[in-house]
């Protein structure tokens, strides 16, 4: 592995230092805030106190947690839905928060080894990462067993990814379906909670990380 510095923005947790990525959860800011509820007119779900930007652009409700981040422990495997969400958006690097790495090839994206290589068309919750943070992913992250570098030159927005509610005959409670993905402008969005934004990456290009780990090193760029 190239001996790869530490990004400044980057947060560190414990005696260790471990990096604690941008979109990571951490456990001062609780879970999942309000629960919502069924629509007085039964059409789908809403929380009772619901302002405009509980919902995005696409009229989908969010997920509200605190953010606090650094508040606790890091919770490494899960995902703010606003950092993560704002990660996705603004293609920011995951793990610092600053811009992901993009050059003509498209955006950087860390992908888990599929066996064929195949990634056109992959949906995806991860945002992109930047050159120095794919590096330590690399060396930090035990669920990267075998991370390709994927760079899609147009990570098109898909939809959400969260829990999907449906009424109970005859009674106001609903029915809880997690970890559900649901495309931009599906009739059942009215009854979708999202907790994360879900990319496609279209024109993708497996890349050398390796080989662009060491063409760093060679020419650093500053952090901005
Ligand atoms: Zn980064």
């Amino acid at each position: 592995m190239p001996d790869i510095a530490v990004p400044e923005a980057l947060t560190t947790w414990g005696p260790r230092q471990l990096p604690v990525p941008y979109a990571a959860h951490w456990s001062g800011e609780g879970g999942y805030g309000r629960r919502v509820s069924m629509r007085l007119d039964g059409a789908g779900v809403w929380y009772l106190d619901e302002t405009p930007a509980d919902r995005d652009a696409f009229g989908v409700l969010w997920a509200r947690v605190q953010n606090t981040p650094g508040q606790g422990r890091p919770d490494f495997p899960a995902m703010h839905p606003a950092r993560q969400r704002r990660a996705q958006a603004e293609r920011l690097c995951q793990v610092c928060g600053a811009s992901a790495s993009h050059n003509r090839d498209g955006w950087l994206f860390l992908m888990k080894h599929d066996g064929d290589d195949r990634y056109e068309g992959t949906k995806t919750t991860k945002p992109p990462v930047c050159l120095p943070c794919a590096a330590l992913a690399v060396e930090y992250c035990p669920h990267l067993t075998k991370p390709v570098g994927v760079r899609s030159r147009r990570p098109k927005l898909w939809g959400v990814f969260g829990t999907l509610f449906t009424p109970t005959p005859n009674t106001a409670r609903l029915q809880a379906h997690v970890d559900q993905y649901l495309p931009y402008g599906h009739r059942a969005t009215d009854w979708f909670l999202a907790s994360q934004l879900v990319v496609e990456l279209k024109r993708c290009t497996v890349v050398d990380l390796d080989a662009e780990f060491t063409a760093l090193n060679r020419s650093p760029e500053p952090f901005t």
